[in-house]
């Protein structure tokens, strides 16, 4: 069986003995809050035990390291869809120990990108329009220093109430600890 019949099946099964009842909420977050975090696939239950989300609590945002990298990206268009239009007060942004983005190497990934036929050239073609896919798929270093940014770039961002709250934490992914970076009521 496919990876693709198999959720499929799965499905099918879910929704005809009806085990979505207990999920079922409407898409405005009901504890008011925005969570930018990683797309790690130990968070997937585990972010939202340790945080007391349940479903329709929250809009989480995932993207890879949780880094708010660009003020006019996808991670940021998110969050302020979350908060003009979908009443988030408040932006929880959780990088996590161990975070796959921390020191990653770029060119190890190009690497394997050519190795799965990807031409050189098309390399030479992206960096002569001005996409240097190095410093695209670049992490990070200091993950402290990671959130802290990500907590700027949202904070100081032109499209940003200054009255909502912006918290940068860290998650322990194996005991779900949350390490306080900076308080969003103290900014
Ligand atoms: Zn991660």
């Amino acid at each position: 069986m496919t990876k693709l019949n198999d959720i499929l099946s799965f499905n099918e099964n879910f929704v005809e003995n009806k085990e979505y009842a207990s999920y079922i909420s409407d898409g405005v977050p009901s504890k008011k809050i925005a969570i930018i975090t990683c797309m790690d696939a130990r968070l997937i239950e585990l972010i939202n035990k340790a945080m007391n989300i349940k479903n329709g609590d929250a809009k989480m945002i995932k993207t890879a390291g949780a880094q708010v990298d660009h003020p006019y990206g996808s991670v940021m268009r998110s969050l302020l869809v979350a908060v003009y239009a979908l009443k988030a007060e408040e932006v929880f942004i959780v990088g996590h120990r161990d975070c796959g983005m921390n020191s990653m190497n770029p060119e190890k990934v190009i690497e394997t990108i050519k190795s799965r036929g990807i031409d050189e050239s098309v390399f030479d073609i992206l960096n002569s329009s001005g996409i240097n896919v190095a410093k695209w798929l670049e992490g990070f270093t200091d993950l402290e220093a990671d959130v802290e940014n990500s907590v700027n770039v949202v904070r100081n961002h032109p499209l940003i109430a200054k009255d909502i709250p912006v918290h940068g934490l860290i998650i322990d992914p194996k005991t779900g600890k949350l390490d306080l970076v900076t308080n969003g009521y103290n900014a």
